[in-house]
């Protein structure tokens, strides 16, 4: 595809990003400078040379409904508008109440209180924190171990690195907080426990954990129920509901990091609907909004609001809260976004494609270096291999994720490289049957590419 000369003000900016700008979960010293996104519509993005790139991996699996939907930029500029910002300390605003009735519900079972804030990582330190004092209004003040999975991911926060599966992204800032517990992932494809037959070991060590620790020691488990930037793993059917027993059995509140997987993504509202388990706390951010508004929520049983706001303490019973939380025109993004999702039965096409996107992304099976994809509603991963048979990974320094991830870009498909050789892929929920051939194109000629480059 031709790509057009790039104008003086272009040049410019593309100058001051190099001089000026730190880019996030970037290495800044491979990175290349002319890489500008400069509009979006549909599943298709315009970089600064014209050219119109796929992107499969909407945003960070966040813009679900596509770009440039003028039904949710009218409803945020109609609220900035009317009250552009108004916080929630001590009073409220319409868009908060409606917006937490409606999450209220839809999400599963009694959960029904919302705490807004702005990003994932903060509706996962509300969870953390909720945690703590929650069995410490119950005079429970021992329960405080927060145990977390390998390869989860909770966000940046301090609080999220605590609970970060992923060691290179973990050690870094150590030390963290101190009363986290780690326990193995639901990864059949490489489980310490079993290889592909699952015999929920991987759950059953909660259960060592209680028996090493002491229930009256673990106050909470945080678990993305589909693990997103570990690399897409979708558990065992049985593994969920055998968590929530152990859960039950122990006292430990079970924490659903839905932030990556809620609102359709996995042909569910929640992942977690696909177990029928209901989880003490829901944490959502990302489809939310559909990326068009930064907004997220923790959302709790009653049991755990009441207990709670009952302490009997001379100020709020949850001292905490940002300026930004519940924000006016975020809450319009949300509300419009239910409206679409509902209105279009989207969550409904997710399940409906989930079979012909996976059929796509497994064409990339054919290539030698291709270990294992895992698929679920429109969400997947590829996970690259040096021995297919010994399923022997690629190490760090072979950069394979990356080498993939640019070879997609070449032929103008977006995807995200991942740790572990895993690459994921999440187009939005608007993606057509051609677009999907596209995507379903360019994946193999990158995959090729990308082992004769290994060859090399
Ligand atoms: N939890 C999960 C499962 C996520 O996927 C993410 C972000 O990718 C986060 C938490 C953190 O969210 P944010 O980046 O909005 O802080």
């Amino acid at each position: 595809m031709s790509v057009r000369p790039r104008d003086p003000d272009q040049v410019r900016l593309l100058e001051a990003d190099e001089a000026n700008l730190w880019h996030p979960f970037t290495r800044q010293k491979a990175y290349d400078p002319g890489r500008m996104i400069i509009a979006g519509d549909g599943c298709w993005v315009t970089d600064v040379d014209g050219r119109r790139i796929l992107d499969a991996f909407s945003g960070l699996w966040s813009i679900n409904l596509g770009y440039g939907r003028s039904d949710i930029v009218a409803a945020i500029t109609a609220q900035l508008q009317v009250l552009p910002a108004s916080s929630l300390f001590g009073q409220g605003h319409p868009l908060a109440a409606e917006l937490a009735e409606r999450l209220a519900r839809r999400a599963p079972g009694n959960l029904d209180r919302v705490f807004f804030s702005v990003q994932g990582s903060q509706a996962v330190d509300t969870s953390l924190k909720l945690a703590r004092l929650y069995w410490r209004a119950r005079g429970r003040v021992g329960k405080t171990i927060l145990v977390t999975r390998d390869r989860g991911y909770h966000g940046t926060s301090f609080g999220g690195i605590s609970m970060q599966g992923m060691p290179a992204l973990r050690l870094p800032f150590e030390p963290t907080l101190p009363d986290v517990r780690r326990i193995a992932a639901p990864f059949s494809y490489r489980c310490r426990h079993c290889q592909d037959q699952c015999n929920l070991g991987c759950a059953d060590e909660l259960e060592g954990l209680v028996q090493t620790e002491g229930a009256d020691r673990i106050a909470a488990l945080i678990a993305e129920p589909v693990l997103g930037s570990g690399g897409v793993i979708v558990p065992h059917p049985d593994y969920l509901p055998r968590l929530r027993e152990i859960c039950d059995a122990n006292e430990i509140l079970l924490i659903a990091d839905e932030i990556m997987t809620g609102f359709g993504r996995t042909g569910r509202w929640f992942a977690i609907d696909h177990s029928g388990v209901v989880p003490d706390m829901l944490l959502v951010a990302k489809g939310l909004t559909a990326g068009y508004m930064p907004l997220a929520a923790t959302i709790v049983t009653d049991d755990i609001f009441r207990a709670v706001t009952a302490q009997d303490v001379p100020g709020p019973e949850f001292a905490t809260g940002n300026t930004w939380d519940a924000h006016p025109p975020a809450c319009a993004a949300a509300l419009a976004v239910l409206d679409v999702l509902e209105r279009d039965d989207l969550v409904g096409r997710v399940a409906g494609m989930a079979e012909r996107f996976a059929h796509e992304v497994r064409r990339v099976e054919e290539v030698g270096i291709v270990g294992d994809v895992r698929a679920i509603g429109l969400v997947a991963g590829i996970e690259f291999v040096r021995d297919r048979a010994t399923r022997e990974p690629f190490g760090p320094a072979d950069g394979v994720a990356a080498l993939f991830a640019e070879h997609c870009w070449r032929r103008r498909v977006i995807v995200r490289p991942l740790a572990n050789g895993v690459v994921a892929i999440a187009p939005p929920f608007v993606i057509s049957e051609d677009e999907l051939a596209f995507m379903g194109d360019s994946l193999v000629a990158a995959a090729r590419a990308t082992r004769d480059d290994l060859a090399r």
